[in-house]
């Protein structure tokens, strides 16, 4: 099916409807259309045909009509939502339509970076030794400071997966706690910010609309953060959930770095819980490790379904259960994250089957799950349109939250929390279940939960 949409529909719109539109008018209009043809799988005129039928139409006139269109087409873009609730228009988000870029850099199966570029101070470090070993044709080229490269090269976000590497010595954000979401219930999460940008191509991810450059950029003075966390001890000496994959993936490229190592080195046997999260199975240097009580290693998962579509270059499911079975038999602690859990036409029978799997392949309790819905601040949908133009995520019922992201709205997600942690209880009474980026609301439904540390209590009481 065509996903653009023709230039005459104005003109058709107009004539059918006898009624002229605004062009904001228009935008809304065409938008609604766009989007409901994606989902359904629709063509325009058939669209068209429908809303001539439709009485509510017939009857307006003027400005009226306009309203009665886009009612209709609302009805039509969010048919579950609509059953519910009457859906507030001030919560729909119509962007204008994006062309898809047409030379933009797509990631291949295995990560081959062309360069590297490294900061003068990083000079000799072992990080680029390691990059030229795995890879000998690597051109490498050395920077004053990646502040200057990004100030001196035009960033476009075609270039957004080209395949770069930066090596710095990164000064600041060693440490940070997780900002969470606005209004929302966090789970004391700390983020230990060991670099930024990832080997694979997810739809979702947030970090598209954060970069500036291309590539991933690893620091080389892991010391320091080293340093910096000791100090940060000396103020905060209770036990925390901490670890590396917010804005990097653990563990995507560890054959490399080898931060795995170095961390479970500094972090064994302290007070707090280290995370490791990937969608890799690239597990070689953790295999090498004595099992640690405090380190954990997790992956995030999805039904292969929408690992295939929306998460290129990233391990397949059996890939990364294997991984982790592999990891549980040599003693470490495992955890999981189904997160986004996306909604569509038979998302219960996949993530039903994806649990039985989970289960089926590894022995509960692990140190626990996170459930988190797909959402996103609405920048990122015009950056998915233009670099993801056959995902359809972002089509679904989607509506702006109480924290302005794109949601699935409150009744939806208690639904899918609701049914995703039955089918879990079912298999595992013992594992700590948590929900990422929640309002007090739905919590409520797992339990007794009225603060962050109430989470962080929950989450960590089993574990150290
Ligand atoms: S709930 Fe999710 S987003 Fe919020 S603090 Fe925890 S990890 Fe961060």
């Amino acid at each position: 099916m065509k996903n653009y949409i023709d230039k005459t529909l104005k003109e058709e719109l107009e004539k059918t409807f006898a009624f002229q539109l605004n062009q904001n008018q228009y935008q809304d209009i065409k938008r609604l259309i766009f989007e409901i043809s994606r989902r359904q799988n629709i063509s325009t005129p058939k669209i068209i045909n429908y809303l001539k039928t439709n009485s509510k139409v017939d009857r307006q006139t003027g400005r009226n009509k306009f309203f009665a269109l886009k009612d209709c087409l609302v009805k039509l873009r969010f048919p579950l939502t609509s059953t519910y609730k009457n859906i507030d228009r001030k919560k729909i988000f119509l962007n204008k339509l994006q062309a898809p870029l047409k030379d933009n850099w797509t990631v291949k199966d295995t990560f081959r970076p062309t360069t590297l570029f490294f900061e003068k101070k990083t000079k000799g470090t072992y990080l680029i030794d390691n990059f030229q070993k795995h890879f000998p044709n690597l051109k490498i080229k050395q920077i004053s400071s990646l502040k200057d490269y990004i100030k001196n090269n035009k960033f476009r976000l075609s270039e957004l997966k080209k395949p770069f590497v930066f090596i710095v010595e990164e000064n600041r954000d060693f440490l940070k706690p997780c900002p969470c979401t606005k209004g929302h219930l966090g789970c004391g999460y700390w983020i230990f910010n060991l670099g930024f940008g990832c080997p694979f191509d997810c739809s979702y991810c947030y970090l598209q609309q954060y970069t500036n450059s291309a590539g991933i950029i690893l620091p080389a003075n892991l010391t320091d953060f080293f340093r910096q966390f000791d100090k940060f001890r000396k103020k905060i000496d209770r036990p925390i959930r901490i670890g590396t994959g917010e804005f990097c993936d653990s563990l995507a490229l560890d054959h490399i770095t080898n931060y795995s190592t170095e961390l479970i080195s500094y972090f064994k046997n302290k007070n707090v819980l280290f995370e490791l999260k990937t969608k890799s199975n690239k597990i070689e240097n953790i295999l090498t490790q004595k099992p640690v009580s405090n380190i954990i290693i997790s992956w995030s998962l999805n039904p292969e379904k929408i690992i295939k579509f929306e998460e290129k270059g990233a391990a397949s499911l059996q890939e990364r259960l294997t991984a982790a079975k592999k990891i549980q038999d040599i003693g470490f602690k495992l955890a999981f994250h189904f997160d986004p859990i996306i909604y569509y036409k038979n998302w219960e029978k996949d993530y039903k089957k994806l649990i039985q799997l989970l289960y089926a392949k590894l022995k509960p309790p692990f140190a626990w799950i996170s459930l988190g819905t797909l959402r996103s601040n609405r920048q990122l949908k015009p950056i998915v349109e233009q670099r993801f133009p056959k995902s359809n995520i972002f089509y679904g019922e989607l509506l702006i939250g109480k924290d302005k992201k794109l949601r699935y709205p409150e009744f939806l997600r208690k639904i899918i929390y609701k049914k995703i942690t039955r089918e879990i209880k079912r298999f595992d009474q013992k594992t700590p279940i948590y929900l990422c980026m929640e309002n007090k609301a739905i919590w409520r439904d797992l339990g007794n939960f009225q603060t962050t540390k109430d989470i962080e209590t929950y989450l960590i009481k089993n574990n150290l």
